[in-house]
């Protein structure tokens, strides 16, 4: 929810006009925002008390700041920020919220936050799928398409990871979405659903009811997350 948060106030920061897009803007809209944000149900049902919520707003703001030292805000040109992209990518349905479009050069620009660490390089190209599929949509969507996908990574290990937008993988992205696609109806067509165990089963909301999953976690770290009971027991 700090990632989440922190969005909110960068997307109101970039819907101000260039020049007030200051770090004291932000901090204002910030403090606007606060109030509506703390008493909506998912944030009360984290159960913050006053340390933790101390904790949450000064991780949510190193986040918004940290932007400054990725771009100049006032100089960037925003075509749009949360725009909800609708395509057809070859015969899937796909839909996205792009946090922010921009304009380089008079070309399309599509930029994500993340709140989190950048990624090492060796999972750079993976993680870029998900704007290269927004880029995907909104070429299909506009008939424009983006020179370049980006995502600034705005954690303790901040960078931005850009990618030029080319053919080639725009149809490298649609290809896997639709393979992906076929696969998932088929998976429903025959009713088998082979489980894929791996480093986030612990955090899987079926982790209670799949064996295998349990397995993974207990070879991985030893024990299962509290409250989680083995699926096999009585
Ligand atoms: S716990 Fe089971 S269902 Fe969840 S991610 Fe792991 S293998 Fe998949």
């Amino acid at each position: 929810m700090v990632g989440s948060f922190a969005h909110r106030v960068l997307e109101l920061l970039m819907q101000l006009p260039p020049s007030e897009r200051t770090r004291s803007e932000a901090k204002a809209i910030a403090g606007l925002e606060w109030p509506s944000w703390e008493a909506d149900d998912d944030y009360i049902a984290l159960g913050l008390d006053s340390s933790a919520t101390s904790g949450f707003k000064w991780k949510a703001w190193k986040a918004i700041e940290r932007l400054w030292l990725l771009e100049l805000p006032e100089e960037v040109e925003v075509e749009a920020t949360e725009q909800d992209v609708k395509a057809d990518l070859r015969g899937v349905p796909f839909r996205g919220i792009v946090d922010r479009l921009d304009v380089e050069s008079g070309e399309f620009v599509v930029t994500d936050y993340k709140s989190g660490n950048a990624p090492s390089p060796r999972y750079q190209e993976s993680r870029l799928s998900q704007v290269l599929l927004y880029a995907a949509a909104i070429a299909e969507s506009t008939g424009r398409v983006p020179t370049r996908a980006r995502l600034l990574y705005l954690g303790e290990k901040y960078r931005e990871v850009s990618v030029e937008v080319t053919p080639e993988r725009l149809d490298e992205v649609t290809t896997g979405l639709s393979d992906t696609w076929q696969a998932i109806g088929h998976a429903c067509d025959v009713d088998h659903f082979p489980v894929d165990t791996g480093p986030l089963c612990g955090w899987c909301p079926y982790l209670g009811m799949c064996d295998e999953g349990q397995e993974a976690v207990i070879a991985r770290s030893g024990s299962l997350p509290a409250g989680v009971v083995p699926a096999s027991a009585p």
